[in-house]
């Protein structure tokens, strides 16, 4: 974002928000229910520049945004989440990293709140090193400075390892105009040709790139944390074909059901925006899910209960900024400053 459309936006957010505007909204057209996702909260003061997903917190940012959200909304209890007459916020954290359970946990806990978590079997068993987004930065994290070969150019020539993550940013680039559905035929195929063994890059920062265990996973649920499926592997659903979104959506319920000894009716579609279409949807409701959760606010696919709407907070403690992302508010400024800005 250009430096003056930042200090428009910032300015637009202390301003709505001090002058009573933010509140004012909130009360009168606000959101009634909403739903908050979350992945990483880490126990380190500063986050690293690999986060170019944006799914880091560190832990005292995010207790900051739980000290928040309770002052200034309600935060639900998981166990109404299928209720669409609840008034308030849900908590949900997705891709179930270590993270989860020893630093997340432990602060809903002290605050006295249950969220949902979003679980991939396939991961959690380790029938793969890592989500692919995550391999390939700790392949070229280990490789910094050396030469790689990769399929952005078809392997034509080898790219210089820079510290920066253009490579990564690249690369997510090329899957999505590609619609790669093997994408972790893909990563094996960059080991391959690099002669880097396919497998889990242990000890460097585990409570981010490892999944909890199912010992782990069964304790959040027996905290009264409510589990979901995130699918088997977190591939791309909408460029897999039918039989693999079949398989995605119903081994993951399957599989979860088995582990937890009850039934699993919520999905989380991974990345859960333009990467989910209708096909999708109609499987999700085929293999038995009644509840199942975007990642964007808006979208114009059918079946409301199977597409309910989230939205994140960005990586920051600044009241203005959040009172106007929870309570809506932001968005009427944002179209203001579009308007603007034309
Ligand atoms: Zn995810």
């Amino acid at each position: 974002m250009p430096a003056l459309k930042h200090l428009l936006r910032d300015t637009w957010l202390s301003a709505s928000y001090y002058s009573g505007l933010s509140h004012l909204y909130n009360a009168v057209a606000g959101r009634k229910q909403g739903v908050i996702s979350f992945h990483n909260v880490l126990p380190i003061s500063k986050l690293q520049p690999f986060d170019v997903y944006n799914v880091d917190l560190t832990a005292a940012v995010f207790e900051q945004q739980l000290v928040f959200l309770k002052k200034h909304f309600r935060v639900l209890p998981i166990d109404q989440i299928d209720d669409p007459t609840a008034r308030g916020f849900f908590l949900t954290f997705d891709d179930g990293m270590r993270n989860n359970h020893q630093i997340l946990a432990p602060l809903l806990q002290k605050h006295q709140l249950t969220a949902l978590f979003a679980i991939c079997p396939a991961l959690v068993d380790g029938q793969l090193p890592h989500i692919w987004r995550d391999h390939l930065y700790l392949l070229l994290r280990q490789n910094e400075g050396k030469q790689a070969w990769l399929p952005m150019n078809n392997y034509a020539k080898p790219y210089l390892v820079e510290p920066n993550n253009t490579l990564t940013r690249l690369f997510k680039q090329y899957v999505y105009a590609n619609q790669i559905a093997d994408i972790y035929g893909l990563i094996q195929d960059i080991c391959t040709r690099n002669e880097w063994p396919y497998a889990p890059i242990l000890g460097q920062d585990d409570l981010r790139f490892r999944f909890m265990n199912w010992s782990q996973i069964v304790d959040l649920a027996q905290q009264g944390h409510r589990i979901a499926s995130h699918t088997m592997t977190h591939r791309v659903l909408r460029f897999l074909p039918a039989e693999a979104q079949q398989y995605e959506l119903s081994e993951s319920k399957k599989q979860l059901e088995q582990r937890l000894k009850v039934p699993i009716n919520t999905i989380v579609y991974p990345y859960g925006g333009a990467e989910i279409d209708a096909a999708v949807v109609q499987v999700a409701q085929n293999v038995g899910y009644t509840t199942g959760f975007m990642n964007v606010q808006q979208h114009s696919l059918p079946i409301a209960h199977l597409t309910r709407p989230r939205f994140a907070f960005p990586a920051t403690a600044y009241t203005p900024h959040l009172h106007a992302i929870t309570s809506g508010c932001k968005f009427v400024g944002k179209k203001i400053l579009n308007f603007f800005s034309k």
